[in-house]
């Protein structure tokens, strides 16, 4: 074989026909989810008035090994997808390392982000059941932007709760949201009840997603044709994304690599999950036996610091409860600008992954993350986004681990999504007024003690 394309692309017929749900595989499940009242286990028809029909299923489901993307969302995919694999020959040439480094890129659509392949299948399925609208949460701004286009797409009305702080750094994601036709609400607000409460304990608050959620569901409640979205966290989301490693996989083999180590930012876990699912697969059933690394934010570090328990999904504690790594719902990030990562929780697929081994997870200090951004982006020319660069900053630790060592790696990471939203934060970063927040332990007790007493 001759010298490995910079980037290899499926063609529009190889992108896979169906999603691939890793709990199929998995040895143990993870607790289910419980409905906060009684504690005892949600049954699918639960979910029917918080999420359509057809997402409640795939929620549940743990068995169904493979799920048929509808031909509806596969035309739509067609529109953005296939995504390349790139591989980052600059940047090794920069690190001077023997490793291989390749990344998914998924920003190359109006939301910069990997979401718009779960909003795509929500919106598609909300509006096949005959409801008019949706509401959900956005913290960065990407997940609300890909709901919009995907809403407009299909036909749905939506109403998007922005975490207060990102509504104020970024307005220009207001005005993306609204171009697509979504009404834009910063949270905490005065229009639901759940909102007016969090107000008045604490009228300054720059909100978080976890208050957005409340907010969201709330209004869904009140509609018989609405339900809730939301963009990460659910294992309904990493099976939507699980497009993201099935490609990934596909296109490994067409230049004849597998990755030796996976690495991904890790927010709610939806873009992780996505890109190491099919992977995981083969770790699972014991065919190889790769590293998988969930990068976090030193600031909000649910794996690394978290405790594994049940929780709250939302501050507003309306949600049931599912056991998974959690700082606390009641935990209030500090307002840093790593937007997009800023949840007390994380997905229940990768935090039992991570409790039963198969996973590792870090965490790395914002200036760090941004060294690293700006590293990446002179070499391989795309202006990363910060959530995107903590994955970034893991790819570029382990090829210089390799370059110590000698061995020639091959690292796979996901790049997804671009930071052109987030140029205060560059700034702040160019001219050296960046300040790394690291809770304190008295910090993070003070979450710890907003969870309920399950266990
Ligand atoms: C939302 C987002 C993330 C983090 O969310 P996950 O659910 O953990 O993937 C990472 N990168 C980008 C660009 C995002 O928009």
């Amino acid at each position: 074989m001759g010298k490995i394309p910079y980037k290899t692309y499926l063609t529009e017929e190889e992108i896979p026909k169906q999603w691939y749900n890793v709990r199929a595989d998995m040895k143990e499940q993870h607790d289910p989810l419980l409905d906060p009242a009684t504690l005892k286990p949600v049954a699918t028809e639960d979910l029917y008035p918080i999420f359509c029909e057809e997402l409640s299923k795939q929620e549940m489901d743990s068995t169904t090994r493979y799920i048929d993307i509808p031909e509806p969302v596969r035309e739509f995919y067609r529109m953005f997808r296939p995504s390349p694999l790139i591989r980052a020959y600059n940047l090794e040439k920069a690190l001077d390392t023997p490793a291989r480094i390749y990344y998914k890129f998924e920003g190359n659509n109006t939301s910069g982000s990997h979401k718009l392949n779960a909003a795509a299948a929500m919106a598609y399925y909300a509006k096949a059941q005959g409801l008019t609208s949706l509401t959900t949460e956005t913290g960065a701004g990407q997940w609300g932007t890909a709901l919009a286009q995907a809403c407009a797409f299909f036909g749905l009305d939506l109403t998007v709760f922005m975490v207060k702080v990102s509504y104020m750094q970024k307005p220009f994601r207001k005005g993306v949201m609204e171009t697509y036709g979504a009404k834009v609400i910063p949270s905490p607000s005065d229009v639901t009840s759940v909102g007016r409460a969090i107000l008045a304990d604490n009228p300054d608050t720059g909100g978080s997603l976890g208050c957005a959620i409340s907010e969201a569901i709330e209004m869904s409640m009140t509609d018989e044709k609405c339900r809730y979205a939301l963009g990460s966290v659910l294992n309904q989301v990493l099976l939507h994304q699980s497009i993201i490693g099935l490609e990934s996989k596909i296109a490994m083999e067409k230049i004849g690599e597998y990755p030796d180590i996976i690495i991904g930012c890790a927010g709610g876990g939806s873009n992780l999950g996505g890109l190491m699912s099919a992977f995981m697969q083969d770790k699972l059933t014991g065919k190889t036996d790769s590293r998988f690394i969930a990068v976090e934010p030193a600031s909000c570090p649910s794996l690394t610091r978290g405790k594994y328990a049940y929780d709250f999904c939302d501050t507003g504690k309306i949600t049931p409860l599912a056991r998974m790594y959690t700082l606390g719902s009641g935990f209030m990030p500090s307002p840093n600008h790593a937007g997009g990562l800023r949840y007390h929780g994380m997905s229940p697929i990768l935090s039992k992954l991570y409790h039963d081994g198969y996973m590792e997870a870090v965490s790395v200090e914002q200036s760090k993350v941004f060294e690293a951004a700006t590293l990446f982006c002179r070499q391989e020319q795309i202006l990363p986004a910060p959530e995107s660069a903590h994955a970034i900053h893991s790819a570029i630790e382990e090829a210089l681990k390799c370059k110590e060592s000698g061995e020639a790696k091959t690292i796979l990471f996901g790049l997804t999504g671009t930071g052109y939203f987030d140029m205060s934060a560059y700034m702040h970063f160019n001219e050296g007024t960046m300040n790394d927040h690291i809770p304190t332990d008295e910090e993070l007790e003070l979450g710890f003690a907003t969870l309920p007493p399950v266990d």
